[in-house]
């Protein structure tokens, strides 16, 4: 069972709250405007939902919110280690606020999140960013309120990045992006420590939510009006196994499946060597479920598959989802996809094109391997040249876009349920929601309809998204 964060320690947190919350009062009467911060996430929806947790404590601090870093007060950046490129924007962040703390002084520059948990990072920007207040860590996320206070009261930038294997706090204020659709933590963590991966390193240790916790927020995010939950944990196929009452992910979706007033529920991610018939079939049974499965598959040679420690075989998964399609009529598919993984050769890249076109994926989020320090694979090396490894990750685009594309045109005729997220990026006429199996439907509409669920006939079906009209 999962140690939790003691009701002291967060009581202590919300003293600093309070703290913080008078200081921005007296500010506010001074200055005749609110202190405002700025906070931006960069990686998965762990960390989008962690931000929420940052953004809610800011918000009960008393904050109120900009994109503009140039009249920020607090800029938080929550960070993803996941690939290296997302860390170089960072850096490139952090030197862009260098020359704006240069003329406001009294700016807090925090950096948070899995990138800033691996030590040499932090080392990094003590010496390289001297400007930066203050850092945290994954495992002192909670401790945000007590970091924030000190950093504003301190001089020397104010670390915490203690290696914890994890603890859960419950009940942290939060402020949610969407008040229609949320996320939900059933677990954090990972114990698979694929070689690759820097996850278990950065976020401990795998620990389940109780389901009272999971249920109960639920249930209150139903009460103001979300409909969607979306279950989260990086890999949901475990949550249950470190309880100690008899429950896996299975039965705590079935539980919340019975909530009244949730409409969809969706889930991320799922281990291929964890799904279980009994969760298949539960996607099948669960009438608010939607048909839809990511299944993280990697990279389809077997030889790859063991030198990234994945523990299943290209035959596994593909046993896996024939089970899953055969269980569950219509239901989409999505993957992620690493392509140039040391020791790959075109023979191997082959096998996972050839599993691309064996299951038909509605679409696919695809990577170049990102070297992670730290992590067994960083050891190995690479028999492709930088020049091969891009042509391959071209060629895997260009026949996963020619299936996406397929799968779509399938879609054009029938009658979707759309949740309507508001009006399209590329025109303000058009409205744009998901469908049950998360494609993106573009239509033509009234913005009264944003945060309904309406009947949508699909009349045209493009790579990444379908067009249609109202019924
Ligand atoms: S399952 Fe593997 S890839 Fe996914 S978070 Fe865990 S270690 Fe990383």
């Amino acid at each position: 069972m999962a140690k939790l964060i003691t009701e002291e320690q967060l009581a202590a947190e919300r003293g600093f709250i309070i703290k913080l919350k008078e200081e921005n009062m007296r500010y506010a009467a001074q200055n005749g405007r609110p202190r405002l911060a700025l906070t931006e996430t960069y990686g998965c929806q762990q960390n989008e939902n962690d931000t929420e947790r940052i953004r809610g404590m800011l918000f009960e601090a008393g904050f109120e919110f900009t994109d503009d870093a140039k009249i920020a007060d607090v800029v938080i950046y929550n960070t993803c280690a996941v690939r290296e490129n997302a860390e170089q924007k960072v850096f490139g962040r952090l030197g862009i606020l260098k020359h704006i703390k240069e003329e406001r002084r009294d700016m807090i520059i925090a950096v948070c999140g899995c990138m800033v948990q691996q030590e040499h990072i932090t080392e990094k920007i003590k010496s390289v960013h001297e400007h930066v207040d203050l850092v945290f860590g994954t495992h002192a996320l909670y401790k945000m309120p007590e970091l924030l206070y000190k950093a504003m009261h301190q001089k020397k930038t104010v670390v915490d990045i203690e290696p914890s294997d994890g603890a859960i706090a419950e009940d942290i204020p939060i402020l949610r992006d969407d008040s229609k659709k949320a996320w939900v933590s059933v677990m954090y963590g990972c114990n698979n420590f694929c070689s690759y991966c820097i996850v278990p390193y950065v976020r401990g240790r795998e620990r389940s939510r109780t389901p009272e916790a999971v249920l109960n927020e639920v249930k209150e995010l139903v009460k103001n009006g979300c409909t969607e939950i979306a279950l989260l944990g990086q890999n949901v196929n475990s949550y249950g196994k470190d309880l100690d009452i008899d429950i896996d992910f299975a039965d705590l979706m079935r539980m919340v499946n019975e909530i009244e007033g949730v409409e969809r529920i969706r889930f991320m991610t799922s281990h291929p060597k964890d799904l279980s018939d009994k969760l298949i079939q539960t996607i099948a049974e669960c009438d608010k479920v939607c048909k839809q499965l990511h299944l993280p598959f990697q990279a389809g040679s077997d030889n790859i598959l063991k030198q990234m420690n994945r523990k299943y075989t290209k035959a596994e998964y593909l046993e896996k989802i024939e089970k899953a399609k055969k269980a569950i009529p219509n239901l989409s598919l999505s993957t992620d996809v690493i392509v140039g993984f040391p020791t790959e050769t075109n023979e191997d890249f082959e096998e996972t094109l050839d599993v691309l076109r064996q299951v038909e994926f509605d679409n696919i989020f695809s990577f170049i391997y990102s070297r992670r320090e730290g992590t067994p694979a960083a050891k190995l090396d690479f028999v492709l040249s930088e020049e091969e490894i891009h042509s391959n990750f071209n060629r895997l685009l260009e026949v996963q876009n020619e299936i996406s594309k397929r799968k779509n045109e399938e879609y054009v005729g029938r009658i979707e349920r759309v949740l309507v997220d508001g009006v399209s990026k590329n025109d303000e006429s058009t409205l744009s929601g998901r469908c049950d199996s998360s494609k993106i439907v573009n239509f033509k509409g009234d913005k009264s309809l944003i945060g309904k669920y309406i009947d949508v006939k699909i009349t045209e079906a493009h790579t990444w998204s379908l067009n249609g009209e109202t019924v």
